[in-house]
């Protein structure tokens, strides 16, 4: 190990437990709540494997009047519930981590969907936001001393259970629009008996809810709490510098620990797009000074070097991390090891906080095998010997060839990648210059440096293959992963997309990034999903052009809501002067103008255009494969496409892809009725 990086490892008191290192997996949601406990134990125990110190629960409702269906929260409602936690907590502890859990009553926030109880809050007060997870048409009641006395015991009953489990840490969780945070929050706390107004009647209720819980546990587990300074530290207070401070002197010696955190999830996981790492400091940074408490925070660390700051400086004890350990649950390891530059570095493209969003167990961009290690018995570290001396030629070095030459290569095959450009990276290469997205590098970066250690891969750049080629070369295996292109379609009235012949030169994202001339104005028509609309918007606003944007949809990338961008793509667009038509067709296009349509109310308009740009749907590179399986010369079944050459989709897809083919390459079918059936690949 390098001698700078000695301190992360350093163990840590945690109240009656000590943490053998300074890596700690905050809670966060995996989408694996108790319906899947093996996936949950397996997604949680990787990462005890891999070196981290803690590890916890995503957050745990305590009782159904926290009811968060449908999203994948984790229950501990009932004793019926604690079998299901007893895995995840044994594949912790078998790596010698502490295993944590992070108690949750949603109070207003959870619109118990399922249960039908009426939510319940401090003072019936709810924020009216028109996200889907949280809207619900009735709204909270007002809590009665009773109720205080029942939340009280649910949190006690559910730590009963959870020393059941095995935890050996136990959060109250105050933060973000939960129940205690409603408690402390001025605006939704307007009682006037004693958990209402001053910070100390205020802080009450989350006083007495650590005290029950720490008598009760007696030494057998670490109480800690999670709490959002960002808003406190904006309310005034008579004697304090904020609140935030006030409440630290009132009780901060209290709890164990501190898991500091905002009180929005969207703004405390941005994607890299929006936020530097260390982006949390100025919400943290104040707290050690006012406790003697172990604090651990978040705030995107990827690098050791950012890591040891945060602890040489005194902001925290303990790295917090949920997005690093998921696209490298073997990051502590590596470091222990000297390994550094094997890290498989977060890109901060969100996707994981995506799956959260969608209900679904987690998955990772970078590391393809996080979600499957149950399902498909995946190890981001390791992969089985090849099953045969056969040979493989990949064509193409985008994320999907890249991940398949990496993965068959540790597998001991012999693999030849031909690239037709001078360097690997496919669209990551393109996608990376535009503005904020230069983190991505590091989907090509990891899996080169790993294919340049690997010595059976040999890289063939600058060497664009076709059949004659690559029937001459009689490779055994032939896997085409040539990519996708933009095209130009138009959408029908019924968003179908169709042919469409302009009378004017249309440009798409790939013509742009390949360095087209623009003139401006700028339109873009933009009916893809996802990012690329908003980035090439940008880029030409920062080129000076004046740049209009049109979409079919009620916002501009709306699919980035689930990654947690679409609020800052729109403030981005505004602060960047870019304009946005939202659900507005394009009908006709024609040298310096586009005829635009509302889908609505039928209005007309048209707009001058000097550059007009599609970006809307990809067609996948395939005529190599095509032409491939059409010869009589070379083998049917011994040719596979994969990434967007089989189906464009997001960089996770086709990193995805690579890895599959990889892991069943030569395998028999995996047939295993709670597994997923998968066909042998070749
Ligand atoms: P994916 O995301 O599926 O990996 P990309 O578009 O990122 O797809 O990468 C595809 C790669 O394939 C690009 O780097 C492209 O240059 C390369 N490629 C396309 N056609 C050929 C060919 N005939 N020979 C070699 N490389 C090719
Ligand atoms: Fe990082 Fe993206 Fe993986 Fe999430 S999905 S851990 S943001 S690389």
């Amino acid at each position: 190990m390098n001698p700078r990086y000695k301190i992360l490892f350093e163990p840590v008191t945690i109240g009656p437990v000590t943490a053998k290192n300074r890596f700690y997996q905050v809670p966060h949601a995996m989408g694996s709540g108790n319906d899947m406990p093996n996936t949950r134990a397996a997604q949680r125990g990787i990462k005890a494997e891999g070196g981290w110190g803690v590890i916890n629960t995503g957050y745990c409702s305590i009782h159904p009047s926290s009811d968060d269906r449908p999203l994948p929260f984790a229950r501990l409602w009932s004793d019926k519930d604690i079998d299901s936690h007893v895995p995840m907590v044994e594949a912790v502890h078998k790596h010698g981590s502490l295993a944590g859990i992070e108690f949750f009553h949603g109070g207003a926030f959870t619109p118990n969907r399922h249960s039908r109880l009426t939510a319940i809050s401090p003072s019936g007060i709810q924020q009216r936001v028109s996200e889907i997870e949280t809207m619900s048409l009735q709204a909270p009641r007002e809590m009665s001393k009773e109720d205080i006395k029942q939340l009280r015991q649910w949190h006690l009953d559910a730590t009963q259970r959870a020393l059941k489990a095995g935890f050996d840490i136990i959060y109250c969780y105050a933060g973000m629009g939960f129940l205690p945070y409603h408690f402390l929050h001025p605006k939704f706390n307007k009682r006037s008996d004693e958990y209402g107004g001053t910070l100390e009647n205020r802080s009450r209720l989350i006083k007495e809810i650590i005290s029950d819980m720490k008598e009760l546990v007696d030494g057998q587990a670490a109480i800690a709490v999670r709490i959002s300074t960002d808003e406190l530290l904006s309310f005034k207070s008579n004697n304090y510098e904020s609140e935030a401070h006030e409440f630290f002197e009132l009780i901060g010696e209290l709890p164990d620990l501190w898991d500091i955190k905002l009180s929005e999830w969207t703004k405390e996981c941005p994607s890299s797009r929006f936020a530097e790492s260390g982006f949390m400091e100025p919400y943290n940074g104040f707290v050690k000074q006012l406790t003697s408490k172990p604090v651990v925070g978040v705030g995107w660390f990827t690098s050791p070097d950012n890591m040891v700051s945060q602890i040489n400086r005194g902001i925290l004890d303990f790295i917090g991390s949920a997005r690093a350990s998921i696209a490298d649950p073997f990051l502590p390891n590596k470091i222990l090891e000297g390994n550094e530059d094997d890290i498989r570095e977060c890109i901060g493209c969100n996707i994981c906080a995506s799956c959260y969003n969608q209900g679904i167990p987690v998955r990772c961009t970078q590391n393809p095998t996080m979600g499957e290690e149950w399902r498909r018995g995946w190890h981001p570290e390791k992969i089985k010997n090849k099953s045969s001396d056969e040979n493989i030629l990949i064509v193409g070095g985008g994320p999907a060839g890249l991940e398949a030459a990496m993965s068959l290569g540790k597998r001991g095959y012999e693999v030849t990648l031909a690239e037709k450009n001078k360097q690997l990276g496919g669209r990551i290469n393109r996608e990376m210059t535009l503005p904020g997205m230069s983190s991505y590098s590091r989907v090509k970066d990891y899996r080169t440096n790993q294919i340049n250690q690997i010595k059976n891969i040999s890289v063939f750049l600058d060497n664009k293959m076709t059949v004659e080629d690559i029937i001459a070369m009689e490779f055994d295996h032939v896997v085409i992963a040539t990519g996708s292109s933009w095209e130009i379609k138009n959408l029908d009235e019924k968003s179908i997309p169709t042919e469409f012949n302009p009378d004017a030169n249309i440009l798409t994202p790939d013509n742009v990034l390949e360095g087209s001339e623009i003139i401006g104005p700028v339109v873009i028509y933009d009916f893809d999903y996802y990012y690329m609309g908003g980035l090439i918007a940008e880029l030409l606003s920062d080129q000076g052009h004046a740049v209009n944007v049109i979409t079919p949809f009620e916002n501009i990338s709306p699919w980035s809501f689930m990654s947690n961008e679409l609020n800052e793509i729109k403030l981005r667009l505004n602060e960047k002067n870019v304009h946005v038509s939202t659900e507005t067709r394009l009908l006709r296009a024609e040298k310096g103008s586009v005829d635009i349509i509302n889908r609505f109310n039928g209005e007309r308009n048209s707009l001058e255009a000097g550059t007009i740009i599609i970006a809307g749907t990809r067609k996948p590179n395939d005529e190599l494969y095509n032409q491939l399986v059409k010869s009589k010369e070379i083998n049917n079944k011994n040719i596979v496409k994969i990434g967007d050459a089989d189906a464009p989709g997001a960089l996770y897809h086709a990193v995805y892809s690579g890895r599959l083919l990889a892991e069943y390459f030569g395998e028999p079918s995996l047939k295993d009725e709670m597994r997923l059936e998968y066909p042998t690949i070749m």
